[in-house]
């Protein structure tokens, strides 16, 4: 019966993944995410329901699309996976069960919220898209709030200090360079990053969100160097994030950590 459970919720998770790479990919181009039909992206097909069932389609399609033949970017299905994977790590850490309280399955799914967030964001990357993250911190506020009570203090305090000391010095320094459109853009992405680091406070506190924050720009250094590409430090703080995300939603793991 557990193993049932499990397996729809590794389903539930690929399907979430699936509109994340709509979301990825939609965001940043200012598209609607809900209303419109999927289509392909470089010939602009529309996609029938069998083209959009997740990874098995990227399987049966070869990794290309059914229309016009050209390749599928490999981060959609990667997200299609982590996103199954990760809802089964999830529900493993908890120690989720067909058994379990409500209590328990409202965390789970504030969980995998969390994690929505997360998996957009490492999506998307550089072009940090804050109201996705805004959406986050009110799903950790609700939770906070209503669930986990005990905390909900330290959290806001510890975010709100950092979130007014930053975007004060933010206000300042872009009020003095703020000259071209170059480093318009580069302050745009200041601004996101400012958000960005605020949400991990919320979630983990400012310890762990260093450890993050370090462990994040060491491995964007090294794929830079090693595999030649770009900044991808949002995207690697984002992914740290969600394995962190699934370790501290063990209790044991929690308490040692945070206590
Ligand atoms: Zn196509």
């Amino acid at each position: 019966m557990n193993t049932f459970l499990y397996i729809i919720l590794a389903i539930i998770g690929t399907i979430f993944g699936s509109f994340f790479t709509l979301a990825v990919y939609r965001i940043p181009r200012k598209e609607n995410i809900i209303y419109v039909r999927s289509h392909c992206t470089s010939c602009n097909h529309r996609l029938e329901f069998w083209d959009l069932i997740p990874v098995l389609s990227y399987i049966f399609l070869g990794g290309k699309c059914r229309y016009c033949k050209e390749p599928i970017k490999p981060i959609y299905i990667c997200l299609e996976l982590l996103s199954g994977v990760v809802f089964v790590l999830v529900a493993l850490a908890m120690n989720i069960t067909v058994t379990s309280t409500l209590i328990d399955f409202i965390t789970y799914a504030y969980t995998t919220l969390i994690v929505s967030v997360l998996c957009i964001t490492m999506g998307i990357g550089k072009n940090i898209n804050v109201s996705v993250i805004l959406f986050g911190m009110l799903i950790r506020t609700i939770y906070l709030v209503f669930v986990d009570n005990a905390n909900f203090e330290e959290f806001f305090f510890e975010t709100s200090v950092f979130l007014i000391i930053a975007l004060i010095a933010y206000l300042i320094i872009s009020k003095f360079v703020f000259k071209n459109e170059e480093l318009e853009e580069k302050y745009s992405h200041a601004f996101g990053t400012i958000i960005f680091v605020g949400f991990l406070i919320y979630l983990f506190g400012i310890e762990i969100t260093t450890i993050v924050m370090a462990l994040g720009i060491i491995f964007g250094i090294i794929s830079k160097y090693f595999f030649k590409t770009d900044k991808k430090y949002i995207m690697y703080m984002s992914l740290i994030s969600i394995f962190v995300l699934v370790l501290i939603s063990n209790d044991v793991i929690y308490s040692y950590i945070l206590k």
